[in-house]
């Protein structure tokens, strides 16, 4: 079959063909319906080869969704022709962490070296991929999955920041989205579908601005040296409640710190290599700064939900698989308004 592999460090990824997997014991066979393109592929794949951590070459895509193909051995749970999601935070299963659902802080997965598909494993950019436990299959029913594939990832972690700073995102409050693209353009709809908050979404695009106000920001800044001021001018000298920074570079994190007010949250997601520093008359008074990754299980059923509501719709464009390196050019050059999809034929 084909799969789009990053190969060897700081190469483009390509499209190869490679062997057809099979289902071993308690392993799940999908075939691929849709396959999301996500920012922190371009962070992997830009690391020195001693970061890396798990070997080369990786089939891509750790935003899948598919069609349950075959069981392997002793697999129940799932059945043959099950359309479903794949929740890519792999963990051990058996910690306390992921006992509690939460298999993105899986405790012993680093040393067990378990990896998510598509960042270690192999991903859904394919026709088929195999799920190493039926339990990381969520039921995506009558959800089209070509339009919901990305809120497994680009759902699932700005709802799960989100959901950290729920009791501040009262009525009267105000959070600030930094980064309108895949992530921030699901986050701007959630944050209008759970909270009453204001949104006022940044971005250095004029057309990210745009598809943020489409999805729902009541304000839009361009992100420059300007846009604390800005923000300050539009809550009233306070600052925002909740600052979601979806970049992470030393420009938005700087913004980030500047645009917080007293007793704020700085959620920092984005992998850009910024941080905000904690210390004494460095932030507002009681200022909360955290970095969470990704999200847990029930997370992603309840994203899934909201999206069955209506409440949010992923702004999506479709690549085939041998479009994949040109999907992964354009998101590198800021091309993509909302998110890439690759759908693998079989
Ligand atoms: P994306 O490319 O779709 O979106 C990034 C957006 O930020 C783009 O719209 C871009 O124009 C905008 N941007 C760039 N520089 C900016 C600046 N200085 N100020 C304001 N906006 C700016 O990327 P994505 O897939 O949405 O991912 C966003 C970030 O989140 C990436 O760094 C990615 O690696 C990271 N990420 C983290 C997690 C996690 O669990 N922590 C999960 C997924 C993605
Ligand atoms: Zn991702
Ligand atoms: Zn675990």
């Amino acid at each position: 079959m084909k799969a789009v592999q990053y190969r060897a460090v700081g190469s483009a990824p390509e499209v190869v063909t490679v062997p057809d997997p099979e289902p071993g014991p308690g392993q799940v066979l999908l075939q691929v319906t849709a396959a999301g393109v996500c920012h922190s592929d371009i962070a992997v794949m830009s690391l020195p080869v001693e970061a890396i951590g798990f070997p080369l070459p990786l089939t891509l895509g750790h935003e899948g969704a598919g069609t349950v193909a075959a069981l392997g051995p002793g697999v129940v749970g799932v059945n043959v022709g099950d359309p479903v999601a794949v929740y890519g935070p792999w963990g051990c299963g058996v910690c306390i962490k992921c006992a509690a659902g939460k298999e993105n802080y899986c405790l012993r997965a680093a040393e067990l070296k378990i990896f998510p598909p598509g960042l270690g494993a192999p991903g859904a950019m394919a026709p088929y991929m195999i799920v190493d436990d039926a339990r990381h299959l969520v039921p995506l029913g009558d959800l089209d999955p070509v339009r919901n594939v990305p809120l497994t990832d680009a759902g699932l972690t700005p709802y799960h920041a989100i959901t950290l700073s729920l009791p501040k995102l009262v009525p009267g409050s105000t959070a600030v989205v930094i980064g309108s693209g895949g992530l921030g353009h699901v986050a701007i709809q959630l944050l209008r579908r759970m909270t009453a908050t204001r949104v006022i979404a940044l971005d250095v695009s004029e057309d990210k601005l745009a598809l943020a106000r489409q999805v729902g920001a009541h304000e839009t800044v361009l992100s420059n040296d300007g846009a604390p001021e800005r923000i300050r001018a539009l809550t009233g000298g306070r600052g925002a409640e909740v600052v979601l920074d979806f970049v992470g570079a030393p420009p938005t994190t700087s913004i980030a710190a500047a645009a917080a007010a007293i007793e704020a949250d700085i959620t920092v997601v984005g992998l850009g290599g910024g941080a905000v520093s904690v210390g004494f008359g460095t932030l507002p008074y009681e200022t909360t700064v955290t970095s969470p990754y990704w999200g847990t299980r029930a997370e992603l059923i309840e994203v899934l939900d909201i999206a069955r509501g209506g409440g949010v719709e992923v702004h999506v464009e479709t690549y085939t698989i041998d479009e994949a390196p040109l999907a992964y050019e354009r998101l590198h050059a800021g091309k993509i308004n909302g998110r890439a999809v690759i759908l693998p034929d079989p």
